[in-house]
């Protein structure tokens, strides 16, 4: 059996670069409604013995602040209904943001799975914001780094169960 999990959460935690890790180059066609395309990509991810397909969303980086509130909502509530399991992103340098709780109340609402992952965790300069992210009242965090492809094999123990 498959899923599709979507990766939520502000622009530049590192989304994209996730996605990229876990699609690699196989990148599918997005769907191909007006609007859709620009701000959900769709990839056939590999972790591990798992298949699974991932949809980034993006489309949140060009906003203005006071457009990206609305944005943030419409898209984020479209990929949780997409979605099987949302992994929530945040970035573990940065610690929690007034709108990673934004995020953490949307998810709570709507999704039944969720896994919060704290990226950008390599280096003790993650520490603290790891530590606070247990405070988005969504369970342990999984420490990560998209970048550096650690806690790759957490993040397939916690999608396994799941699958
Ligand atoms: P998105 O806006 O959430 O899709 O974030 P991106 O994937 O575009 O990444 C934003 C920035 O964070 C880029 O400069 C990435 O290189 C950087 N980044 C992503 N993952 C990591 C990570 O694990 N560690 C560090 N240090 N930087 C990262
Ligand atoms: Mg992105």
């Amino acid at each position: 059996m498959s899923f599709t999990l979507a990766i939520v959460g502000r622009p530049n935690v590192g989304k994209s670069t996730l996605f990229n890790r876990l699609v690699g180059r196989r990148l599918a066609l997005v769907d191909d409604q007006p609007g859709v395309t620009r701000d959900l990509r769709e990839g056939e991810a590999r972790l591990g013995d798992l298949r699974f397909t991932v949809i980034d969303t993006a489309g949140l980086e060009d906003a203005t602040d006071d457009s990206l509130q609305g944005r943030m909502r419409r898209l984020t509530e479209r990929a949780v209904e997409m979605a099987d399991i949302c992994l929530f992103v945040i970035d573990a340098r940065v610690g929690v943001t007034p709108v990673d709780e934004i995020f953490a109340e949307i998810l709570r609402k709507k999704s039944a799975h969720v896994i919060l992952a704290a990226n950008k965790a390599e280096g003790r300069a993650a520490e603290a914001g790891l530590f606070e992210a247990y405070s988005l009242g969504l369970g342990e965090p999984l420490a990560i780094s998209a970048e550096h492809g650690e806690g790759m094999s957490d993040l397939l123990s916690v999608l396994m169960p799941l699958a």
